[in-house]
């Protein structure tokens, strides 16, 4: 069973607080998934799976996929499959990101994804991520990292000098985002600085992934605790939700959760949507009998990633018939370019799980005369041919290190997807 909705949400503000990267969610969600019966595989060792178990492999600790091997026939059944990325728009520090100016140490950023950079500034920002290192015996190794309390910022310029600032002051990623250190009076190794505050005495920095973040936590906010802001809403809330549903799988039927990594920077990549990961496994996962082709056909994505919730001062940013509201419950998001790969035939099966399970839905849809994102559900479905649905809980502010969800949504999502990964019922339509 699904846990309160008050405990659930408590697990899922830990869970973001904790993990600042993708690689600190997946390490999360391994240990949460470890402790609810999913043993760990290794993607080099040979795997002989048994029907009813459960199951998780990670690519790149970056990247992770856990499955049920249901009891029943993947063949004439299908799987049951939930994908969501592990990626959120962020600064990445350079490769040499040493800048010194006015006796302060400055780290170079690249922005990762299409990040919403004014909220940056101001912020109390830490530093986060996977170092790869040399100890002093030449052994090679590599860990993850968490500053975790507050050590940059990127102070805004005071309206004193720059008095246009309300009124078209735009980001220079290059000139205006390398946040603050220290105040230094020589020149210092950021590598050497890693080693020291992180390693043993000798060993070495080789290199790194790393990304400044907010240090401000989870905050349920609204007059009426309707509401909760956090950084990674996008996409970490649908992980999370997506392994707490899988976990509720009654091991009767095939199950996967994909939760893959560099969504936010087009999915190509080797732990992304359109990367082997997800394909690799389902090959494994399945008898070597049956083509995945013809299991795939008769199986059922549905592509967890958050919706945009209308914003009462610029609703006319959103088609006037299509405007989800916070706390409204899950968006089913169409697109008829396939920037979403919802159809009727997924999106009616859904509805139906839905009002069976008394969760209700909202819909979204582009204006007609602006652009829509995309997701990782189009891309599974170009790669697989596997039907696929897009759905996703309505947030604002997407892409903002701060984000703003609606607290009765998660558990909604999150009892929409425990039905559908124990749904009975046949996901083909030839029968
Ligand atoms: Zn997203």
């Amino acid at each position: 069973m699904l846990p309160k909705k008050a405990d659930f949400n408590g697990g899922l503000y830990q869970f973001l607080d904790a993990s600042p990267t993708p690689f600190h969610a997946v390490a999360q969600l391994s240990t949460m998934l470890e402790a609810s019966g999913f043993k760990p595989l290794n993607a080099f060792d040979n795997w002989s799976l048994v029907a009813g178990e459960k199951y998780f492999v990670t690519h790149n600790g970056s990247a992770l996929i856990a499955f049920v091997v249901g009891q029943d026939d993947a063949w004439t059944r299908g799987i049951r499959m939930v994908g969501a990325h592990t990626d959120s728009p962020c600064l990445m520090v350079k490769p040499k990101p040493e800048i010194w100016t006015n006796g302060y140490l400055q780290l170079g950023v690249e922005v990762y994804g299409g990040a919403l950079l004014n909220p940056w500034f101001d912020r109390d920002l830490s530093i986060a991520g996977r170092i790869v290192f040399q100890s002093a015996e030449g052994q090679l190794s590599h860990q993850l990292i968490d500053f975790e309390h507050p050590v940059a910022t990127i102070p805004s310029l005071a309206i004193h000098l720059d008095r246009d600032a309300n009124k078209n002051r735009s980001v220079n990623p290059q000139k205006d985002l390398p946040p603050i250190l220290m105040q230094v009076t020589e020149k210092m190794d950021f590598r050497q600085l890693l080693a020291s505050r992180f390693l043993s005495p000798n060993d070495q920095v080789l290199d790194y992934e790393l990304c400044f973040y907010d240090t401000q936590g989870t905050a349920i906010v609204g007059l009426g605790n309707e509401f909760f802001s956090s950084a990674r809403l996008d996409n970490l809330l649908s992980c999370y939700v997506g392994a707490q549903a899988i976990a509720q799988a009654d091991g009767s039927h095939h199950c996967l959760l994909f939760l893959s990594d560099h969504e936010e920077v087009g999915s190509v990549s080797a732990s992304g949507a359109d990367g082997p990961f997800l394909e690799s496994v389902i090959e494994r996962m399945l008898s070597s009998s049956v083509a995945a082709s013809q299991v795939l056909g008769r199986s059922l994505l549905v592509s967890c990633d958050n919706a945009h919730a209308v914003h009462p001062n610029f609703k006319t940013a959103h088609d006037a018939q299509h405007q989800p509201k916070l706390n409204g419950g899950p968006v089913i998001k169409t697109n008829v370019k396939q920037r979403y790969a919802t159809n009727s035939l997924t999106s009616g099966r859904f509805r139906k799980l839905c009002s069976d399970a008394d969760i209700p839905l909202q819909t979204f849809v582009s204006r007609s005369d602006v652009g829509c994102g995309s997701t990782i559900g189009p891309i599974a479905a170009a790669r697989l041919g596997i039907p696929t649905i897009d759905v996703g809980i309505p947030q604002f502010a997407m892409h903002s290190c701060r984000e703003t969800a609606g607290v009765e949504d998660p558990i909604l999502l999150a009892m929409a997807l425990e039905s559908f990964f124990n749904l009975a019922e046949s996901l083909a339509w030839d029968g």
